[in-house]
């Protein structure tokens, strides 16, 4: 078969998209194939028909970054409104702010501390006998203690994961998750906001190049790679291989939604940290873009359940057992030529959207040097294990 001089890119989501853009300004053709009937991937936003609500249809994302290139970049293609990102949680029948605060603290123990009391207070707490935590659980007592753990920390993860907190690595919680004073803005970046029409407006627009195609409702495999000078693939990796080695475990979201005539709840989330209570959390969508006015409201409960394969994967895994299954793909995959592994699901790593920008913006122009220099492109920019 001839070789086709258009590039094939896998996935309408950010990924294809940001890659897309950069090498059609380049001047190449670009063939863009998406499973589902709609861009924009697990960004996809539309408005309700019933409300006028912004729906964020895969889950609720709020845009945050330090990097200056991103944010410059998605300006380019949306204006963004100012948005914190500012989470409550019912614990025990009351609400409290999270991530933990001052005001978590003084609620939560009846008290009135200034930052130093509560810090020495909150020391006081810790589990001093774990001198190296192993697990999630061991990591959290020792930052926190048992009563902290338990209102804000152990039935939450226990619902995320499917599993205890004993089982959990360590890591997952890096470091000491509560602040000394009232901040209260989940995200620490210099820049955060939400696109004033939607993810699904703005990747619409990265993908407006007369030099792009896009297939939707066209689900691409590997024996298509070779009429391609190159591929770009956001698709599953374990998928690309038709499951070789088995399925890379993933968590999926099931979302109950519900309606009500005026505002639910106050906040765009509401997370629920007891086990008694099914859902991790309920978001209210119309919180997502308080620059707008509906009288309607949509709310999703969110239900986090083990991944089958009809479902869509969420969060990956990558326990000791996926981490295995992943070297073999990985080894696979270096094997290919002339396909690139991206994005998400691609390289089976949880990428926020300003990283998944960062990278697909780093890999277009390595992609861009290499055929220039007449070199060969890697199947991973960055290694997925
Ligand atoms: C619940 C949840 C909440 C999140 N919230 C935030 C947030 O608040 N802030 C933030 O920065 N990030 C958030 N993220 C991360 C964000 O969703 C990702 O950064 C982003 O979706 C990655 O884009 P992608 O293009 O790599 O993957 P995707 O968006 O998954 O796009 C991949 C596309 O490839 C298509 N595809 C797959 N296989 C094939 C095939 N064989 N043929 C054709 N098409 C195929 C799929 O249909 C999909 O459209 C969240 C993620 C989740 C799961």
């Amino acid at each position: 078969m001839r070789v086709n001089e258009k590039i094939a890119i896998v996935g309408a989501g950010l990924s294809g998209a940001v890659i897309g853009r950069e090498l059609a300004e380049a001047g190449h053709e670009i063939e863009i194939f998406d499973a589902r009937d709609h861009i924009a991937g697990n960004c996809h936003t539309e408005r309700d028909e019933e409300t006028g609500v912004m729906l964020h249809v895969y889950g609720p994302h709020i845009f945050h970054t330090d990097n200056a290139e991103v944010w410059d970049y998605v300006n380019r293609f949306q204006t963004f409104m100012p948005y914190k990102n500012r989470v409550k949680t019912t614990s025990n029948g009351q609400v409290y702010s999270l991530p933990i605060n001052l005001h978590t603290i003084n609620q939560f123990y009846s008290r009135n501390f200034r930052p130093d009391e509560a810090r020495t207070f909150i020391e006081e707490q810790a589990d001093k006998t774990i001198a190296e935590p192993k697990t999630f659980e061991e990591q959290a007592l020792r930052f926190v203690g048992k009563d902290l753990y338990e209102a804000f920390f152990k039935g939450y993860t226990e619902k995320q994961w499917g599993c205890s907190p004993t089982d959990l690595p360590a890591s997952i919680l890096k470091r000491l998750p509560v602040r000394f004073n009232y901040d209260d803005n989940y995200f620490f970046h210099k820049y955060q906001g939400m696109p004033e029409n939607g993810y699904t407006d703005m990747i619409g627009r990265i993908l407006d190049h007369p030099n792009i195609a896009v297939n939707l409702g066209t689900h691409f495999q590997r024996t298509e790679a070779t009429g391609f000078r190159h591929v770009f693939y956001s698709g599953p990796l374990d998928g690309y291989f038709d499951y070789e080695f088995g399925r890379l475990g993933y968590r999926t979201l099931d979302f109950e939604r519900f309606t009500y005539e005026g505002d639910y709840q106050g906040c765009a989330v509401m997370n629920y940290g007891e086990v008694s209570v099914p859902y991790t959390r309920i978001t209210e969508h119309k919180h997502f873009s308080p620059w707008e006015d509906h009288a309607g409201s949509v709310c999703y409960r969110e239900f986090s359940r083990a991944c089958g394969p009809e479902d869509i994967p969420y969060y990956p895994i990558r326990l000791v057992k996926e981490k295995e299954q992943l070297a073999d793909y990985v080894a696979r995959a270096v094997q290919e030529t002339a396909v690139t592994f991206v994005g998400r699901l691609g390289t089976y790593r949880y990428l926020d959207m300003d990283v998944t920008i960062r990278e697909a913006l780093d890999t277009a122009r390595l992609y861009l040097s290499k055929k220039d220099a007449g070199a060969s492109m890697p199947a991973f920019l960055h290694s997925p294990m």
